[in-house]
């Protein structure tokens, strides 16, 4: 391999999960991160939460430090945006004129807000929430007795009600939806959920449509479609977000619903890989059903699986998606794909926490959910049974005093 070196598009958590993992495994040739941020990596969770709580320093948790950069002698090209990538001569173009020279080349460019499009929205009225510059700008909003109206009851506009609340504001969430957490999490825990924050004062309208925004003197009008009229001090959306293809697209590489890779990452083009947020790859465990993920631990999993396969691994990717929300005292988690499953078993555990199982056709555990304060070590352990393809007996999980222990313990 020539000196060309290692070149990574997007300096978040697959990003700097990635250029970690090269040095990590002794690549010892040159590796770039280009990011369009003007900060070093940090992790993004934080963002929705501990950012915007009370008395909390409004610090960026860095993932990887401009001072560890350079220890690993990472070259950070930060606020450049990668405006081109040509295939032939193996080469990423910035916006600035500036051409970076590759061997292989990782996709990480992420997701971004999806937009509202409604009459008076715009940046100005309607914020949202992706980077630490946006957290700053919401945290400087939630001042105990302001009127804050939320759009959308997917996680983070739950977490982010959840820690305006703490904060003392007026919470309204609007959800054009029948009910909260629509994607991904069954009924049960999003009724939990929706319970907590009602009992917290958050007000819910459900199966909403908006008309427009309007915004005068610091206050802003919300016209709901059923005439209805919300005055408020802030707007939050957070109505999901749009994988960033942009770029792999303008240089012919496949894309649909994100950047689409093989079960090894790889992009139609062999040199350029994609991970994160931005990739949809075929999940093994999942029969090949090709996937799109916006959680923490993919990206961080997914940037170092890439890394390695990138320098000659050949692994397939079967990572089992595993995501986690902060709300209140409250935790809940999710292990595997629910909407791989046909069956769901409910069960309530002595110390108040509530599970779900998802099972597919053949009763193969496909995923499992949970909320309450001991579900970690649970969800931990559904995850084995996941991976070994384990088939279980849907009445036996749904036995209050059932060990998921012992189960493993039977397969092995
Ligand atoms: C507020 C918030 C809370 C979250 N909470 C949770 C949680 O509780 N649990 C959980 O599991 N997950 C959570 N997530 C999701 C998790 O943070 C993401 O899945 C993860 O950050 C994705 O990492 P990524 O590196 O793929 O993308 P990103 O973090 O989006 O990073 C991509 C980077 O690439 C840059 N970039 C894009 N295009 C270019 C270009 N052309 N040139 C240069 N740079 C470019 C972007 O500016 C960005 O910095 C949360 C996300 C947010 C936003």
């Amino acid at each position: 391999m020539s000196t060309r070196g290692m070149v990574i598009i997007g300096g978040g958590e697959t990003g700097a999960s990635a250029a970690r993992t090269l040095r990590e495994e002794g690549w010892q040739g040159p590796i770039t991160l280009i990011g369009q941020e003007n900060l070093a990596p940090y992790e993004r969770p934080p963002l929705s939460k501990g950012a915007l709580a009370l008395g909390s320093e409004a610090a960026p948790a860095f993932i990887l430090k401009e001072q560890t950069l350079e220890e690993l002698s990472i070259t950070w090209v930060r606020e450049a945006r990668a405006v081109k990538i040509d295939r032939d001569r193996h080469i990423v173009q910035l916006a600035d004129g500036q051409e970076i020279a590759y061997d292989k080349l990782l996709l990480a460019t992420g997701a971004s807000p999806r937009k509202l499009t409604l009459e008076g929205s715009n940046t100005t009225s309607v914020m949202e929430l992706r980077t630490f510059a946006d957290a700053e700008r919401l945290r400087s909003k939630l001042e105990a007795g302001r009127q804050l109206v939320v759009i959308g009851a997917g996680f983070i506009g739950l977490e982010v009600a959840a820690s305006a609340r703490e904060r003392g504001c007026q919470v309204t969430v609007l959800e054009v939806g029948h009910r909260i957490l629509m994607r991904g999490v069954p009924l049960g825990i999003a009724q939990a959920v929706e319970a907590r924050h009602r009992e917290a004062g958050v007000n819910f309208q459900l199966g909403v449509g908006i008309e427009r925004i309007e915004s005068a003197s610091g206050e802003q009008r919300i016209t709901l479609a059923n005439g209805q009229e919300l005055r408020c001090d802030a707007i939050i959306a957070g109505i999901g977000a749009i994988p960033e293809t942009s770029l792999a697209a303008a240089c012919g590489l496949d894309v649909g619903n994100g950047i689409l890779v093989n079960d090894r990452l790889a992009t139609s083009d062999p040199t350029i890989y994609a991970a994160g947020d931005c990739c949809a790859f075929p999940h093994g465990v999942y029969g090949g059903t090709r996937i799109r993920l916006e959680a923490w631990r993919n990206a961080q999993e997914g940037g170092a699986h890439a890394a390695r396969n990138m320098l000659g691994a050949d692994q397939p990717y079967e990572a089992i998606p595993w995501f986690w929300s902060d709300q209140y005292e409250q935790t809940l988690q999710v292990i595997g794909l629910p909407d791989a499953s046909t069956l769901t078993v409910q069960r309530h555990t002595e110390d108040e926490s509530l599970f779900f199982f998802h099972l597919d056709d053949e009763h193969r555990l496909a995923a499992a959910s949970g909320i309450g304060a001991g579900i970690a070590k649970e969800i931990k352990l559904a995850e084995m049974l996941i991976v070994k393809r384990a088939v279980l007996d849907p009445v036996v999980l749904a036995a209050p005093g059932l060990k998921l222990k012992a189960l493993l313990k039977e397969l092995s």
